[in-house]
């Protein structure tokens, strides 16, 4: 099973959630006061990332600290 995110975006009124590793979108048609975020997750659960659309890391990060003193 891939490693995948889901990041809700509360708009108001409406609750917008995208799955981070695919970029899927999910919109709930409830008011963000209902179970909209339920909804929103139970969407994210259900869908299937396409894989073609995964992003990885383009580039390496170099986490190195030279600190000059
Ligand atoms: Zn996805």
């Amino acid at each position: 099973m891939p490693n995948r995110n889901l990041r809700t975006v509360k708009l108001t009124p409406i609750a917008l959630g995208i799955c981070e590793a695919c970029k899927a979108e999910f919109q709930s048609k409830q008011p963000i006061e209902s179970d909209a975020e339920a909804e929103i997750t139970f969407q994210f659960n259900d869908h299937k990332c396409e894989p073609r659309v995964a992003i990885q890391n383009p580039a390496p990060v170099f986490l190195g600290g030279h600190s000059e003193k």
